[in-house]
């Protein structure tokens, strides 16, 4: 039986993003029946979303019909308006899914990330995984001010598609 009401799990911080119990910087960006897209808390930089059902499963396979249906359309969706809202520094954007914190399955949460020619130059040329375990060794929070800005011409973008 699939519920569609976040905030299911009160010791979960994915739940409490999307019930508004956890204050979200940039707030809720895009919201379909099952899925609802945030920008990232983490150290991966302005303008990383994350892609996550309402519902709280830790795995792919437990999603339902309806949730599968929504998710390749979702990711397209958000993928283009991650590339129009970032610009010509948008080398590529990389769609991924970890959700295992501690070695623990939590609710599981695809991460749209842009890569940016910035980013990859700052970190001596990594890119894809290299990149991403780069910024997470940096472990810089992105600044109030930049994601709110991203945040709103993500929405823009979001609207024109
Ligand atoms: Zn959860």
């Amino acid at each position: 039986m699939e519920s569609e009401s976040p905030g299911e799990r009160p010791d979960c911080l994915a739940c409490g993003l999307a019930a508004g119990t956890v204050p979200l910087l940039g707030g809720t960006l895009l919201r379909s029946p099952h899925w609802t897209v945030e920008h990232c808390v983490g150290p991966l930089g302005v303008g990383t979303l994350i892609v996550k059902p309402l519902r709280h499963i830790t795995g792919v396979h437990e999603l339902g019909v309806e949730e599968g249906a929504e998710l390749g359309p979702l990711l397209t969706r958000v993928t283009t308006a991650v590339r129009t809202a970032v610009g010509d520094e948008c080398e590529q954007v990389y769609v991924c899914l970890w959700s295992h914190a501690g070695r623990v399955p939590g609710h599981i949460h695809f991460v749209v990330q842009p890569a940016r020619t910035s980013d990859i130059d700052r970190h001596g040329g990594a890119y894809g995984p290299g990149l991403q375990g780069a910024l997470f060794a940096e472990g810089a929070e992105p600044e109030t001010a930049a994601v709110e800005e991203f945040c709103g011409r993500v929405r823009r973008a979001l609207g024109a598609g």
